[in-house]
């Protein structure tokens, strides 16, 4: 075999000997029982992986680690908010992991029981993440950023038993305190947990539910020594859910299976990562999004790798703090996203020079699209490979970059890579669903049913909304939709081009514009409201909201118009969490609509970026886009 056709045959062999292929993935983890069939797909658009087998994802992440090298490191905690560093071998994460283990036990949490954390990244949370793993309870990251009435639809949607929080999170210096929200939301919510585990960080005042909430450093103490053994999963057993942003205003539990999660993403970390066991990991993305199960927590462990969790800003307490770390902890494979690059983009690029950063290898980035200016500055400042790739929360890591574990690929600027292994890539016409053949022509991204492991095995609850939702756009055929527009160069690469629904991506988030409209229009002086995500140089898009109100007179001059507009916005604050806060609330008094009474989104969102908002013979108002026009001349 030559050099140069290396991956694609790796490539073609997934695909067409797609058992074969994965077997021998699936012994880069340990199994209690080995599987008996490697993909059930006969029910599609459903896929079981494994099947038969047994196996544990904290046994695969933590404990053959610390049976085999105890005392290497495993947990590397940083934070730059409360000037702490804490490192952890394997086998003091084991006891760790054991200890939370056993107050969830103790506390009634039985194998697919849901545990809801809400929580800053404190090792705590790792713990709790890896404990729900070893006894086989559901674990439901949500992250921290998210405000009470976000928290309160993942309660109720995902009816944990126990919900495992802090006092609270701090950003920039400032206390950022968690529990009266978490309390308001367990208020709104319908379903009530039976207990809460609190982590007090000492850093806020908690108001105490007698009964119900208990403290953890107490519970510690009184589970100190207690081992509590892996139970072995049947690989199709749920390890988490994860909730994303859709079109709707409810979000999706994104559900994930065992198995298939743990060979998936051990084999990302030979093939795509080229992690070596023993060196150190550093993503600096948060528990609460995807990026941080599969590559703060779970992929790192699972190759043996320390990994840094960083609490923290990108810029405090300078620019430089990220390869600080890198020179001290050794890192070698490092993980972010477009928007802090863009961040550091702001400071000087001397602090990229400060350190050393001979041992990093790569630095990866995904979650939004990387523009080229940033992907050069940053590749010139550190002097070293930057990879971008595609992938979603759905599919659990990544779909589109270059496996250099397989086969070392030229990277090309603007383009995340060509199709993991794995994942049957379509490029399809979205109106007749055929392939599109040729080069450079824009298409749907899609995927031939099976998914590769470690994808969602369907939305918590709902299968029908993960047939509808993901398998039923595109005409004539079932397959998987991304929603993402894009095009294939002649050598295979892909270029994306955005999302082809409502979902918007601010800072590497995803947020659905009918969550944020939906919270607008909670306000009682809001008639009706259109979102839409417009090009930001930092954030790559920010919410952009259009506002009719009921009574314009209360927004008559401009200090009142500007008064009225914090007041709005404070509701997406309150409700939803700033994350989701819109960049601005303009006022109008008639939204762009077709005649049907149909939102122009694409054309809204066109004009607020200065472009030709198309065809609009359909309008109802014509004025309605010129006072948009007007606002942003
Ligand atoms: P999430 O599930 O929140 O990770 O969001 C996934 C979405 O983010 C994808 O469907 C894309 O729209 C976008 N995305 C993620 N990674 C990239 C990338 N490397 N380049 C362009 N868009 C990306």
């Amino acid at each position: 075999m030559t050099a140069s056709n290396r991956y694609a045959d790796f490539y073609r062999r997934s695909i067409d000997q797609r058992d074969e292929f994965w077997a021998e993935q699936a012994e880069l983890i340990e199994w209690q029982t080995p599987p008996q069939q490697v993909c059930d797909a006969s029910n599609p658009p459903f896929a079981r992986w494994f099947v038969g087998g047994r196996t544990n994802l904290c046994h695969n992440a933590v404990d053959r680690h610390a049976r085999d090298h105890a005392s290497r490191r495993a947990l590397i905690w940083v934070s730059t908010e409360t000037g702490q560093e804490k490192v952890y071998s394997f086998a003091e994460l084991q006891a760790e992991v054991e200890r939370m283990a056993a107050i969830m036990l103790a506390q009634g949490v039985q194998r697919g029981d849901r545990v809801l954390v809400y929580m800053p990244m404190i090792p705590e949370a790792a713990f709790a993440m890896l404990a729900c793993a070893r006894i086989g309870a559901i674990h439901s990251v949500v992250f921290g950023g998210f405000a009470s009435v976000s928290l309160a639809q993942r309660i109720d949607d995902a009816a944990p038993k126990l919900i495992v929080s802090a006092d609270a999170g701090s950003r920039s210096g400032k206390v950022v305190p968690y529990k009266h929200l978490l309390d308001e939301a367990i208020k709104l919510a319908t379903h009530k947990p039976a207990r809460v585990l609190m982590v007090n960080r000492g850093l806020a005042e908690m108001s105490r539910v007698d009964g119900r909430d208990l403290d953890y450093a107490a519970e510690r103490e009184r589970h100190l020594n207690e081992r509590v053994p892996c139970a072995w999963l049947e690989s199709n057993e749920v390890s988490y859910t994860l909730y994303t942003s859709g079109t709707t205003g409810r979000p999706k539990g994104v559900q994930r299976d065992v198995g298939g999660y743990a060979v998936a993403l051990a084999a990302s970390m030979k093939h795509i990562f080229c992690a070596k066991p023993g060196e150190t990991y550093f993503s600096t993305s948060d528990i609460g999004w995807v990026v941080g199960h599969s590559y703060i927590i779970y992929g790192p462990l699972l190759a043996g790798m320390a990994t840094v969790m960083y609490e923290g800003l990108p810029t405090r307490p300078d620019a430089g703090i990220w390869w600080q770390l890198v020179e001290k902890y050794k890192v070698s494979v490092m993980f972010s996203a477009p928007t802090a690059v863009r961040v550091l983009k702001k400071s000087d690029p001397a602090f990229l020079a400060k350190y050393d950063l001979s041992s990093l290898q790569a630095l990866f980035l995904a979650g939004e699209p990387l523009d080229e200016p940033t992907a050069r500055w940053i590749s010139e400042g550190i002097g070293r490979p930057i990879i971008d790739n595609y992938w979603q929360t759905e599919t659990g890591w990544p779909i589109l970059t270059v496996a250099n574990g397989v086969e070392s690929a030229k990277s090309k600027f603007g383009s995340p890579g060509k199709a993991m292994y794995g994942f049957d890539m379509k490029l399809v016409d979205e109106n007749t669903g055929e392939d599109i053949a040729g080069a450079h022509q824009k298409g749907l991204l899609a995927i031939a049913h099976p998914l590769p492991p470690g994808c969602l095995q369907t939305v918590w609850g709902d299968d029908e909304r993960f047939v509808k939702t993901y398998w039923t756009s595109i005409p004539g055929r079932q397959l998987y939709s991304t929603f993402d527009w894009g095009v294939r160069d002649e050598e295979g690469y892909y270029f994306i081009l955005g999302r082809s629904d409502d979902v918007i991506n601010v800072a590497g988030h995803r947020l659905g514009t009918r969550e944020i409209e939906e919270s607008l229009s909670s306000h009682p002086n809001v008639a009706e409201v259109a979102v839409v995500g417009v090009a930001d140089q930092l954030k790559g898009q920010v919410a952009m909201a259009f506002v009719v109100l009921k009574d314009p007179t209360k927004a008559a001059t401009p200090e009142e118009a500007l008064r009225h507009e914090g007041e709005i916005i404070k509701r997406v604050d309150e409700q939803l969490g700033a994350v989701a806060r819109p960049a601005r609330v303009r006022f109008v008094t008639v939204l762009p609509k077709t005649r049907s009474g149909k939102l122009l989104r694409r054309a809204l969102q066109a004009v607020c970026e200065g472009r030709d908002p198309g065809d609009l013979s359909t309008i109802e108002d014509p004025t309605a886009l010129a006072q948009v026009k007007a606002l942003f001349a």
